[in-house]
């Protein structure tokens, strides 16, 4: 085997929205190339891709314009890890309350958008995901979604007050909040474990 043929690349979805954080995030949790991710042919060679926050609409629109929802919606059926995170939550559900919301439908959820308000409430509070991390981890909330059901086969990874924040089914990993806006990296960790199990 020949030095790097093990490399893990991640891939983050580079449409809108906080992409430089989460590719800061993913190379502190030990992804060995991150790689903006805009077109289809983008996706060759990414291990893992992260949803980031930003606009749901748009990232919605803009990966129906480039075919990317097709190429990811391949990618993860034959097993490729994908993260959400926040807008990126969104677009994984099958189903957004009130809303057409133009998605991926990969994760058997219904979610509400903007369930935690609006920009000046954002917060950050400390959560226990214990499959995730001993320690509680670190969210910063932002305009952010709940998931108000799950449906079968999703495992609820984190709540708080009593809202599910955290879940996954398989290989899709979807939260309500931003892990890449705080310093803690166990969620990025966890999610690059998912590429090597
Ligand atoms: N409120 C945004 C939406 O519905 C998500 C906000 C975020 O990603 N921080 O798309």
């Amino acid at each position: 085997m020949t030095a790097g043929a093990c490399r893990l690349r991640a891939g983050v979805l580079s449409l809108q929205g906080d992409i430089s954080e989460h590719a800061g995030a993913l190379r502190e949790a030990g992804a060995d190339d991150v790689v903006r991710v805009r077109r289809p042919a983008e996706l060759d060679g990414v291990a893992a891709l992260v949803l980031p926050g930003g606009e749901s609409t748009t990232i919605g629109r803009l990966l129906a314009e480039y075919g990317l929802d097709i190429a990811i919606r391949r990618r993860v059926g034959e097993g490729m890890p994908v993260f959400g995170t926040c807008a990126g939550m969104i677009l994984l559900a099958d189903e957004v309350v009130d809303f057409a919301q133009p998605g991926l439908g990969l994760l058997p959820v219904r979610v509400r958008r903007n369930a935690y308000g609006r920009q000046v409430d954002s917060f950050e509070v400390r959560l226990e995901a214990p499959k995730v991390a001993s320690a509680p981890i670190e969210a910063v909330f932002i305009r952010a979604p709940w998931v108000e059901s799950v449906g079968p086969g999703v495992d609820v990874l984190a709540r708080y007050e009593g809202r599910v924040v955290l879940c996954q089914q398989d290989r899709v990993l979807a939260a309500s909040f931003h892990p890449e806006l705080t310093r803690d990296r166990s969620l990025h960790r966890y999610f690059l474990s998912l590429a090597s199990a």
